[in-house]
């Protein structure tokens, strides 16, 4: 059955020039965003807005993610690592575009949150990621190297460690700022910065995150 609602948030994610890849859109209807959010938020799930998901985080905007993972580039049989689970609907969306032959990797630092994602990724049978507790600022030795690296929090710098974790010709991609606003960045391993523009973001935490 056709969900009516996610098909008016895709086709306003296209009118605006955020959606663009077919990989992406046919991601955005295999994980409904309802399925990642609190049963209290869930009659706005589609709405174009983020929203509240427990212990002063968010699931971020629709319009942020589609384009976060439209600057990632991922491909089949990737792996990923993702640095901020939050809901687990950006670990979903890049599970679905690496398939089954790829993996995404995904650090949250906050047990609640670990658990929520966990839930709401076994609910959906999504096989191919794997949520960790731990601080994702350092990023994660054991699975390296990676083709792409998102993280989902702002930060204040771009950690040398997440650069290391990148295979030879990935992407890292990550927002960069103060504490109220971050410009997104896509960086190569050499460090070559590419500014996607201006975004808000809740504070990455940790070591290399803000104190
Ligand atoms: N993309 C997520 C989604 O689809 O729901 C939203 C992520 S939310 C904007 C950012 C997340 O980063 C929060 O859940 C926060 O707890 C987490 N976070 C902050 N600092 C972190 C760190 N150092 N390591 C891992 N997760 C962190």
């Amino acid at each position: 059955m056709v969900n009516v609602e996610n098909e008016s948030l895709i086709t306003h994610l296209k009118s605006i020039g955020y959606l663009k890849s077919r990989n992406v859109e046919k991601a955005l209807r295999n994980v409904p965003r309802e399925n990642f959010v609190p049963n209290s938020v869930r009659y706005m799930a589609y709405r174009d807005v983020p929203l509240y998901i427990g212990k002063d985080q968010t699931i971020s905007q629709p319009a942020t993610v589609v384009a976060m993972t439209e600057a990632l580039d991922v491909k089949e049989g990737q792996t990923i690592l993702e640095i901020g689970t939050g809901s687990g609907w950006q670990t979903a969306i890049l599970a679905d575009m690496v398939g089954e032959n790829g993996i995404v990797y995904s650090l949250e630092i906050i047990p609640e949150l670990v658990k929520f994602s966990k839930e709401n990724l076994e609910k959906m049978k999504i096989k191919n990621a794997k949520v960790f507790k731990g601080d994702g600022s350092v990023g994660l030795e054991k699975h390296k190297p990676y083709d792409r690296i998102i993280v989902t929090a702002g930060s204040p710098e771009i950690p040398k460690e997440l650069l290391k974790q990148l295979k030879p010709d990935g992407i890292l991609l990550i927002p960069v700022g103060n504490l109220y606003l971050q410009k997104l960045y896509s960086v190569t391993k050499k460090g070559e910065k590419k500014d996607l523009g201006n975004f808000m973001f809740v504070p990455l935490k940790g070591k290399h995150g803000f104190k």
